[in-house]
């Protein structure tokens, strides 16, 4: 059975570059009949907090990539850590190092002057008829990983193809700290051996870790996972995405009214395609989805791309389901929305990239509108006024508030006054809407209140 995780490290707020990493592993275990795991990486006491697990939890609710267990929490595991490594320990995997910081400090200057690789020399490492330095007084040891020293490590990835490590190129690994706490690769092979994690889906950025990891799930006599590391996401400046160079949290996407749908197939083809496929379904997605169609080159951000694909999905989305988001954004501003909101979302949807632009236009609906003074002096003029009077005294007496008969009174007003249609409907648009851009005027008076309408026309 598959099983895929997302272990994300909860120290900034997660972007869309990190989420990237948690909807293929997500998708591989849903395509295939898996489960998917979530686990926070909380080891970092220093830089993790609630408040980033808190998006995390929330932008993959909200984009719908459910897990089926987690989440699990590092800092919770810590005993079942320092378990195994008794365990490494007593098979002789591990042995105590009391080199200290200062000492390897200067090891280290030593070899960069010699124009050498970085790397633990080995002092403390036991072999057979070596004899180890004395033990110093008061100095508590770190744990290294007793690397094998010849040979190579390899392994199949599923993005990169065959990589290939000289075990010559890794130095002792330090996997727990002097106060016993276990360091970070070592806790992943755990958690990834306890949680039967089948196929490791996560960022190139982890590929130095693999041969280390892959040493320590033989160590612990484990068969290997299946690899897929894939490239970086870069900003529109070509950059790493990053908080620090302005990447938003995913949840901000939700807020300026991106819809999930449209996320997960914007995401899904960074880094990954099915033929020339641009906007698909989220159970298509699952279809087609497999770890053989993953890029390997980086995929770079692309707001606009987003922003249009974003405006496909709200196209194609039921009208009602639409209402239900925007009502939510019309309720931040203290809006409340009523049984006209589906209809409005339906006639104003072809022109809205995001559900806050949708939004923006619904406001006109339960809102007094404010059209600009330029709109008005262009466009409400002295000569159209008596027009718009006729017009407000039809639709008042008119039988029924509809499409058909505002668009007879309409009709009506333009051959009283001999008038063509643009030089009544925009003035209509400007006092009933605010802006001269909209939809078809009967349409959109259809879906006003008749009260408010009339009101406006008089003012004009
Ligand atoms: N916690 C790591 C990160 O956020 C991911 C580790 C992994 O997937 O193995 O980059």
């Amino acid at each position: 059975r598959v099983r895929t995780r997302f272990a994300p490290s909860p120290t900034g707020f997660i972007h869309l570059g990190n989420i990237r990493s948690a909807l293929y592993p997500w998708a591989f275990a849903r395509s295939q009949g898996g489960d998917f795991i979530l686990r926070i990486e909380d080891t970092d006491l220093e830089r993790s907090t609630q408040a980033a697990v808190d998006v995390i939890v929330e932008g993959m609710a909200w984009l719908g990539l459910d897990h089926d267990e987690g989440p699990f929490y590092q800092m919770q595991r810590i005993d079942r850590y320092k378990e195994v490594l008794a365990q490494l320990q007593a098979a002789g995997h591990v042995y105590p190092c009391y080199t200290s910081v200062a000492e390897l400090d200067a090891l280290r200057e030593r070899q960069m002057a010699a124009k050498q690789k970085p790397r633990y020399d080995g002092t403390w490492r036991p072999e057979p008829g070596k004899t180890l330095p004395p033990v110093p007084e008061g100095v508590k040891p770190v744990l290294r990983f007793r690397n094998p020293l010849d040979g190579v490590v390899a392994w199949e990835d599923k993005v990169k193809g065959r990589i290939e490590i000289a075990n010559a190129e890794l130095d002792d690994l330090v996997i727990a700290r002097p106060d016993g706490t276990p360091t970070y690769n070592f806790c992943v092979v755990v958690d990834d051996i306890d949680m039967r994690i089948t196929h490791v889906i996560r960022g190139d950025d982890h590929v130095n870790n693999t041969p280390r990891q892959i040493n320590i799930f033989q160590a612990l006599g484990h068969e290997v996972p299946i690899y897929a590391h894939l490239p970086t996401v870069l900003n529109e400046q070509g950059e790493k995405m990053s908080k620090r160079n302005g990447a938003k949290p995913v949840t901000q996407y939700r807020d300026e009214g991106f819809l999930a749908d449209a996320m997960v197939n914007y995401l899904a083809r960074l880094g990954w395609s099915h033929g020339d496929d641009e906007i698909f379904s989220r159970q298509q997605f699952l279809d087609w989805f497999n770890l053989d169609h993953l890029g390997r080159s980086a995929a770079q951000f692309d707001e606009a791309k987003l922003r249009w694909v974003n405006a496909q999905h709200l196209k194609a989305m039921d009208d009602a389901a639409l209402a239900g988001l925007v009502a939510a954004h019309l309720q931040q501003q203290g809006i409340t929305a009523d049984e006209r909101l589906p209809a409005i979302c339906g006639l104003f949807k072809d022109r809205c990239e995001t559900t806050v632009a949708l939004a923006n236009w619904a406001k006109a609906f339960y809102t007094e509108v404010q059209p600009s003074q330029e709109d008005l002096a262009t466009h409400v003029t002295e000569a159209i006024k008596p027009a718009l009077s006729t017009l407000a005294d039809l639709l008042e007496k008119a039988p029924t508030w509809d499409k058909a008969s505002i668009a007879a009174a309409i009709k009506q007003t333009l051959t009283t006054h001999s008038m063509k249609m643009p030089q009544l409907a925009m003035p209509v648009r400007v006092l009933t809407m605010g802006t001269p851009q909209t939809p078809s005027v009967d349409a959109v008076l259809a879906l006003q209140d008749s009260k408010k309408v009339l009101g406006n026309l008089r003012k004009g």
